[in-house]
């Protein structure tokens, strides 16, 4: 065996694994297809800030600096990520993806362009939407304007004077249609097929994914028409602008779709503004014009693709029946489905998922050091 621990993934979840498993004495190999820590977290849009508080976000055994303040810009968590790294003396070996992981005698092969890495236990870090898979519709060929997802969209430079499209009001979709209203794009239209639960970022001062501490266990009639009522009070009636009504609650919505609320950062605003317009499904161009579901045809300058994310995880461990019908895994943390193969991450928790990965580190790791003892 190479190690006894091998982590895919030096995101926020496996640099906590590592930490976690440095502090119960084991050494383990971290690998990454990317080329610095934090990667993901220096690549993503400007104006991003964490939607959970500062509070509810740190990695185990290391807090963030209150000069951060309660919402971490992006930034400043890609530096909070590479110190973590440093303080925990964890080295990951960057290039380095792994294509596939099959279980051999007494443990674990990853298979990578540099070659296999053997290991006892493997722990899987790799994020829940880290591989964009942007959608091609039909008669993209036509469209005159530019098409990009949205994990390349750094800011609305870009696109001021001009007309947007954005596809998707999840988070991500939300925050850039706020981002383009605000920075001078000339029309922003937000295209919506699943209507989002839209939510405020706090409520009475109190963040409001806090709140949602208990929601991953509670049954959703018990705690959705607190949501909804929460929601009634703090944003009002956004139908008036167009705004499509969620067809279920925030916990309803998530069991059933993985679909976490859209926490609002300016989208609200932006919509009693009238500065973002809410339209239907993109479905397909024709003749250089996009066709809505309801039949609209719009033509705008760009359009920006804000769905369309997957865990990746398919061809590496789809063999293995551990990953569910969205190819994420089916249990996380301490429990296996199959011994020695770990999750951590790759979820859409209510309560943030910086904050279950701190948890989910820490039980990985005990549950590995336990199975390394027998
Ligand atoms: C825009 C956005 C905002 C978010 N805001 C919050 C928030 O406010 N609060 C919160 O709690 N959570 C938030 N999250 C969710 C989550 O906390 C972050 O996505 C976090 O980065 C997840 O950490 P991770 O380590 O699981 O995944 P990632 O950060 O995606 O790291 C995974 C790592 O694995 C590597 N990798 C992937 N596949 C392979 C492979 N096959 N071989 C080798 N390496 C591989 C990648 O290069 C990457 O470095 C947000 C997510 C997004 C997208």
């Amino acid at each position: 065996m190479d190690t006894d621990v091998l982590i895919v993934g030096a995101g926020p979840a496996g640099l906590a694994t590592a930490a976690c498993l440095a502090r119960e004495g084991i050494d383990a190999i971290v690998v990454d297809r990317g080329s610095v820590v934090g990667e993901s977290w220096n690549r993503r849009y400007s104006r991003l800030h964490l939607h959970t508080p500062r509070i509810q976000s740190a990695l185990p055994g290391l807090r963030m600096p209150r000069r951060f303040g309660r919402w971490v810009a992006k930034d400043d968590v890609a530096w909070y990520l590479r110190v973590y790294a440093r303080r925990a003396g964890i080295h990951p070996r960057f290039g380095t993806a792994v294509t596939r992981i099959d279980p051999t005698d007494g443990g674990w092969t990853a298979t990578t362009e540099s070659g296999p890495i053997s290991a006892r236990q493997v722990v899987v870090a790799t994020g829940y939407n880290s591989t964009p898979l942007p959608p091609r519709w039909p008669g993209q060929e036509t469209f005159a304007g530019t098409v990009v997802h949205a994990s390349e969209y750094q800011d609305a430079a870009p696109y001021r004077g001009r007309s947007v499209l954005v596809v998707g009001a999840g988070n991500t979709g939300a925050e850039i249609a706020a981002d383009l209203a605000e920075q001078g794009a000339r029309e922003v239209r937000l295209s919506i097929r699943t209507p989002p639960n839209l939510i405020p970022r706090q409520a009475g001062g109190i963040p409001t994914t806090l709140l949602a501490m208990p929601m991953d266990f509670l049954p959703a009639w018990a705690v959705d028409p607190v949501n909804r009522l929460l929601q009634r009070v703090t944003l009002g009636d956004l139908t008036r602008y167009g705004m499509p009504a969620p067809r279920a609650g925030v916990v309803a919505q998530a069991r059933a779709t993985g679909l976490t609320p859209t926490i609002d950062v300016g989208l609200v605003a932006a919509l009693r503004a009238g500065t973002v317009t809410p339209v239907a499904a993109l479905e397909r161009f024709e003749a250089g014009e996009a066709v809505l579901a309801d039949g609209t045809r719009v033509t705008p300058d760009a359009v920006i693709a804000a769905i369309g994310y997957t865990t990746g995880l398919n061809p590496v461990l789809g063999h293995l029946g551990v990953l569910d019908e969205r190819g994420a895994p089916v249990v996380l943390g301490a429990r296996t489905t199959l011994p020695g193969l770990r999750f951590v991450g790759l979820s859409t928790p209510l309560k943030g998922l910086l904050f279950q990965i701190g948890l989910h580190a820490r039980a990985a790791s005990r549950a590995i050091a336990r199975d390394l003892r027998v």
